[in-house]
């Protein structure tokens, strides 16, 4: 993912994968204001809707409320989401923010 002022790294995969939002945030090489194109916040939507999906899946098979469900839980969804981030990762790109 580059910026689109300086071209440098914004950041790299694990991070866009943990800490990726959709909303602005700052290239930390030139300080610019920027901001995730349409396909990233489309995907992060879909993101959330496959999270909630997930979320009352394993409540109802193996309760959240339970250290087993909650690890479930985790374990599923980051693997679910994984290639919905791959995508915004590859086709997504950044802009400057006016
Ligand atoms: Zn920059």
């Amino acid at each position: 993912m580059k910026c689109p002022k300086c071209n440098e790294q914004i950041m790299s995969f694990v991070d866009f994968y943990l800490w990726s939002h959709p909303f602005s945030t700052k290239c930390k090489k030139c300080g610019v204001k920027i901001q995730p194109d349409s396909k990233i916040k489309k995907t992060f939507l879909l993101e959330v809707v496959l999270a909630f999906v997930l979320f009352g899946i394993v409540d109802l098979t193996l309760g959240i409320i339970s250290l087993k469900g909650l690890i479930a839980y985790i374990l599923v969804t980051a693997i679910a989401l994984f290639p919905f981030e791959k995508y915004s990762w590859e086709n997504g790109s950044y802009k400057e923010k006016e």
